[in-house]
């Protein structure tokens, strides 16, 4: 599908749809600007972004500038009032996309220089201090600069750089007053106390130091941006027939003159520049639109922004679907005349397939077996359409703005039917394999259960450090059968990093709110963000399906906790239904604990029905923790999170009937993984065995191995299953996972990629 125009710019550049409204990824569109010299982000950054730009090969180190769109929200601390988007909507993804940056900004061991950007800019809300400051307590970094650009009023200045001109336009919404109450909560904040403060000038912070706040902060009108975009005009073409018959010959005139200087002939005439170069061929603008409900419809429609701005050849739409339908949104639009185009990213999910790897591999599982490895809805997909003048838009949709305006539809991925038909003749041997070995595994009569034996356990996330194309970051969901009740569960996460509400929203589909309304346990292992990244949107997502009386316990470090609570001042989070247990109050070694302290832990009991809950000092980072927990039918649940091989971690988890263990690294790569405080595949293996746990899960694979880890498993080791994304396995069923072995091996026979 392509538009052609009026012949406008020479200089080229391209918009890309990196992510629009889906399970995984903020409602709000990011989208992708790109010059040859230049790259910039639009819109958000929320949650899994940072794995939609990796799995659109674009290159996270090239960004330089991001320009968000949402500032003030807090009239969304209204429970009541669910139709506003959270910050986190549009900032979910920046902990874990600034972490990302700055590891690959780190100089490389080999004295070479790093590959990434050391600076970014921030542009946008003045909650972006603030933001940044709460996340010092689980961002430590000091090769990544931020510099911030804060849009303190109305008229904020315009960016402008060799590529483009950015104008914000900045929209505050009078009718969405903080109220009083709300006021005070903030200014009762928790104070930045607890890092010296670092002043810099010109508003660069380094990630992980303390942001001093601006006075500003405390006023409370909601204010969101949109965006008017120009790109600088490029100088007129060079007339060499005029050039010519005016009397320039030589080669270096011809070169004077385009470079702006004058040129003397012989006969002492004065030749200028303009006489031989047409005028300059002016910039093309396009607009990003940010109206997320008809709330804000008036206050974006009359800004008089609009009527100073360059005309544009694209408006891109990131609203909702009723002010898209609003007949003031449309007469406005038709203001703009007809040789614009529109593109839409409408605001409500849709269930574009964003991750086609790992939707590919989970099809390939499913043929071995349908439960333990579903389908889930990774593989719907909305392909681009066009409503009335409207393109509505979907991932990787790209716009080229240059001599002619392009817009490029994605190619749609093929249906599961051709998929499965290209993998019998791709992979005969895989598909026989995966027949056999589901008929033996299903054959398997399931009558005698151990107690406790039908937990499922979900590993949502099995990937280390950040996400890859294959394997999120760490999540494991224990989905725990209510004594007396059949079918009914209450749910646990062990871990919960970025996209970990996505990951559940594409496992479960339509059961997707009563999963998050069954979860009552939050365990975060340690305050690395692969770890912990997703809680703030599960939170947000559980206290809309929940009632107002129903609790949801945390256990994680301190610091965990002071990130939620100061984030909390900035967006809606249900911390008054969030009881904290710290990690350290439910060591082995049980410290000396208060009283308020231990009837949490007793009540954190009786909602689990637990009879034991241990913590130990796991070997990685400083608070960082192994559990284990043992439920009233006597069924024992072991944790490692992250570590190396940790020998307290046996005598509290002796005789587990599960254990979910660490296996970053393969058995040759010992020394990384003790410099790194990982285990190997054995390390993991031998802990299990002496441990003596009966069903073993390794996970948190180094993002080395993206697809089959080279796991050895002996002979005498216990029951041993690979985790990977969204496999869903009852205690019971693990044994049987040997017979996956071998199919998996013939499916997976590429070698790891290169570090
Ligand atoms: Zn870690």
């Amino acid at each position: 599908m392509s538009q052609k125009r009026v012949a406008h710019g020479n200089r080229t550049f391209t918009v890309q749809f990196v992510s629009t409204s889906s399970p995984e990824t903020s409602p709000i569109p990011c989208i992708h600007l790109f010059f040859d010299s230049k790259r910039y982000l639009f819109g958000s950054v929320g949650e899994s972004c940072q794995r939609c730009v990796l799995s659109q090969q674009l290159r996270l180190a090239r960004i330089e500038d991001v320009f968000f769109c949402q500032g003030y929200s807090l009239q969304n601390y209204n429970q009541e009032d669910n139709n506003e988007l959270s910050l986190w909507d549009c900032y979910g993804g920046l902990p874990g996309f600034l972490l990302s940056l700055a590891d690959i900004g780190e100089p490389k061991g080999d004295g070479k220089d790093s590959i990434g950007n050391s600076k970014l800019v921030l542009h946008g809300s003045r909650e972006l201090p603030k933001l940044l400051s709460c996340m010092r307590h689980f961002t430590y970094h000091d090769v990544l600069d931020i510099q911030l650009d804060i849009f303190d009023d109305e008229c904020p200045a315009t960016f402008s750089d060799d590529n483009i001109n950015v104008y914000p336009v900045v929209i505050q919404n009078p009718t969405l007053q903080v109220s009083p109450a709300k006021r005070r909560k903030r200014e009762h904040a928790p104070k930045d106390d607890e890092n010296s403060l670092v002043n810099e000038p010109n508003n660069v912070v380094h990630l992980g130091s303390a942001v001093p706040q601006s006075d500003a902060y405390n006023e409370g009108i909601d204010t969101h941006f949109s965006y008017v975009v120009q790109s600088h005009p490029s100088p007129g073409r060079f007339d060499a027939k005029k050039a010519k018959s005016l009397g320039i010959t030589k080669g270096a005139d011809c070169g004077k003159l385009a470079r702006n200087e004058n040129v003397q002939l012989p006969d002492g005439t004065i030749i200028k520049p303009s006489d031989v170069i047409g005028p300059d061929v002016p910039g093309l603008c396009f607009y990003f639109v940010y109206c997320p409900s008809l709330n804000w419809l008036e206050a974006t429609l009359e800004h008089s922004a609009w009527s100073r701005a360059p005309k544009p050849v694209c408006i891109i739409h990131a609203v909702s679907q009723d002010v898209l339908n609003h007949p003031s949104y449309l007469s406005w639009l038709n203001s703009f005349g007809d040789n614009v185009s529109h593109l839409v990213s409408p605001l409500e999910p849709n269930h574009s397939v964003l991750f086609y790897k790992s939707s590919l591999t989970s099809l390939a599982l499913n043929l071995l077996h349908p439960t333990i490895f579903p389908l889930g809805t990774s593989f719907l997909q909305t392909k681009l359409c066009k409503d009335g003048r409207f393109f509505k838009v979907v991932p990787r949709t790209t716009f080229t703005f240059g001599k002619t305006l392009k817009l490029n539809e994605p190619e749609a991925y093929p249906s599961i039917d051709s998929l499965l038909d290209t993998l019998k003749i791709e992979n005969p041997d895989y598909v026989r394999l995966a027949g056999k070995a589901r008929e033996l595994v299903c054959q398997k009569t399931t009558s005698m259960i151990e107690p406790g034996h039908d937990i499922q356990l979900i590993t949502l996330g099995t990937g280390s450090a950040m996400p890859s194309l294959y394997r999120n970051v760490s999540a494991n969901l224990l989905r725990i059968p209510i004594f007396g009740e059949t079918n009914k569960t209450y749910n646990i996460l062990l871990d919960c990093g970025e996209g970990t509400l996505g990951r559940m929203a594409r496992q479960f589909g339509d059961r997707l709110t009563e999963e998050l309304a069954a979860l009552r346990w939050i365990y975060i292992s340690h305050m690395h963000a692969d770890h912990h990244a997703g809680v703030n949107g599960i939170l947000q997502a559980w206290a809309k399906v929940t009632e107002p009386d129903q609790v949801l316990f945390i256990t994680a470090p301190q610091a965990f906790y002071n990130w939620l609570s100061e984030y909390a001042t900035l967006d809606s989070l249900p911390m008054d239904r969030v009881v904290f247990i710290n990690n350290t109050a439910l060591r082995n070694d049980r410290p000396n604990i208060t009283e308020a302290c231990s009837r949490e832990i007793s009540h954190l009991f009786n909602s689990l029905g637990l009879n034991s809950l241990l913590t130990v000092p796991a070997i990685h980072c400083a608070y960082s923790f192994c559990v284990a927990f043992t439920l009233s039918n006597g069924c024992k649940i072991a944790y490692s999170g992250d570590t190396r091989p940790c020998l307290p971690f046996c005598n509290i988890g002796f005789n587990a009937d599960l254990l979910i263990h660490e296996a970053t690294l393969e058995d040759t790569m010992q020394d990384i993984a003790i410099k790194k405080q990982h285990c190997t595949h054995k390390e993991a293996l031998d802990i299990a065995k002496q441990m003596q746990a009966k069903n073993v899960v390794l996970t948190h694979f180094s993002q080395r191995y993206p697809k089959l880890p080279d796991v050895h498993i002996e002979s005498d080791s216990p029951n041993v299953a690979l985790a990977f994304d969204g496999m869903a396995i009852r205690i019971h069923e693990i044994s049987q996972f040997q017979h996956f072995v071998e199919p998996l091996k013939t499916l997976f026979s590429e070698k790891p990629i290169e570090s």
